[in-house]
């Protein structure tokens, strides 16, 4: 097998930009769809911010090194990435928060209607977004099954809010169909993309998408914590109202006017002064998967994951798959159900490879196609194979539990 994952990495397009990631030696990260890797300029951009921009330039910098206009920039570098016009994108704040704010808009945007429908087992954060302006008498949260979605949207829904790229499964939402289905309807739709932004392809204007957000840290490789982007569609920046009305979404921030006046676009939807650090270290994350292009990272990921099954398979192991089979229906992530996927996880991370466990029982592996070899997923495979066999997963040590999991 290792043989086979030889040829196919020398055959590989995307095999040169490994290189320009840090990888940790000893390491086979399947992680990167929860924190991306380092890019190997992350560090010497920072030092550049920090050292030059800051420490020599200090605040003329919000002018001379252009950090005013950097969430802006760093949006309409994400935009072509997922279907967006560059002046409908936005890279600020976290997605939870983000959440908060085009909820809110959206909720504003259909009077009369309070549902804001979602799926059970989205990802916590989205739902408790909704969950918040619940408890303001704002919204009324309604759960639907992903296969009775269409049919749960009626004339109450004021939003239909889901996560294109499952966080656990990796299944994939039909992002054309559903919004179609809730425009119908009279209903606005926001797509979270934290799984699918940066890791395959995404065009949410010509499926007529109102509002979206996304992760920055996650497959844009922007660094712990980095800010997350959203998106509004150009027909609705007229009319979007959001609720945290700080002054970085002011018309003139700087006259410094006693009175709230929305900037024209997008801006609007800022709320506070930008993270400056933060989003220098995503536009580095953001290039660089740009310059890969969605389109050959998201191919590469559905052979890597392909071959991963073939590889378990091959070693006679039988694990229940909870992701779709059919890889054109998931992301970048395989998900395996097993009672004790903790202490297997954990077992892995002892061999030096990062996957990561969902609870209760899922074990989620992220196939990062930027800085992935089909050698590594040999190697995966080969070292899962001998967790369970061995049992080598029910020693004590892999079992306690650390505060992130
Ligand atoms: C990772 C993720 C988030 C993260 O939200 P933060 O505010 O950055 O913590 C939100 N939604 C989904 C679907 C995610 O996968």
């Amino acid at each position: 097998m290792l043989e086979r994952a030889r040829t196919l990495d020398a055959g590989d397009p995307l095999r040169e930009f490994r290189d320009r990631f840090d990888v940790a030696e000893g390491v086979i990260y399947l992680d990167g769809n929860s924190l991306g890797a380092l890019p190997k300029a992350t560090p010497d951009r920072l030092e550049e911010v920090v050292l030059g921009e800051w420490g020599q330039g200090l605040i003329r910098s919000w002018n001379s090194a252009d950090w005013i206009t950097l969430p802006q920039r760093v949006g309409a570098k994400i935009a072509p990435l997922v279907g967006a016009q560059p002046h409908e994108v936005i890279a600020c704040d976290s997605t939870s928060v983000n959440l908060f704010k085009l909820i809110s808009a959206a909720l504003a945007m259909r009077p009369g209607r309070k549902v804001v429908l979602s799926e059970p087992g989205n990802f916590p954060t989205d739902l408790y977004m909704i969950a918040g302006l619940e408890q303001q008498g704002l919204a009324e949260r309604r759960l639907a099954p992903r296969e009775a979605m269409a049919d749960a949207i009626d004339e109450n829904v004021a939003l239909l809010m889901l996560t294109h790229v499952h966080y656990k499964t990796g299944a994939i939402f039909d992002m054309a169909a559903l919004t179609e289905a809730a425009h119908a309807r009279g209903a606005l739709v926001l797509w979270d993309l934290s799984h699918s932004g940066g890791a395959l392809p995404v065009d949410l204007n010509a499926c007529n998408a109102d509002f979206a957000v996304g992760c920055g840290y996650k497959y844009f490789n922007g660094g712990p914590g980095a800010p997350g982007y959203l998106f509004v569609a150009e027909r609705h920046q007229i009319e979007v109202q959001q609720p945290l009305t700080g002054w970085m979404g002011h018309a003139a921030p700087f006259a410094f006017s006693d009175d709230y006046a929305p900037a024209l676009g997008v801006d609007r939807m800022l709320c506070g002064t930008p993270p400056i650090l933060g989003l220098a270290a995503l536009e580095v994350g953001v290039d660089l998967i740009a310059e890969i292009g969605v389109e050959r990272l998201y191919a590469k990921s559905q052979q890597l994951s392909e071959f991963f099954r073939q590889c378990v398979s091959e070693h006679g192991i039988e694990l229940e798959i909870v992701s779709p089979t059919d890889p054109a229906r998931r992301g970048s992530q395989l998900s395996f159900r097993h009672p004790e996927a903790y202490a297997i996880c954990q077992a892995l991370i002892a061999r030096g490879v990062i996957g990561d466990f969902r609870d209760p029982d899922i074990l989620r592996l992220g196939f990062a196609p930027a800085y992935l070899r089909f050698e590594d997923i040999a190697e995966a495979a080969r070292h899962l194979t001998e967790v369970l066999e061995t049992g080598e997963w029910q020693r004590d040590e892999f079992r306690e539990r650390a505060a992130v999991t």
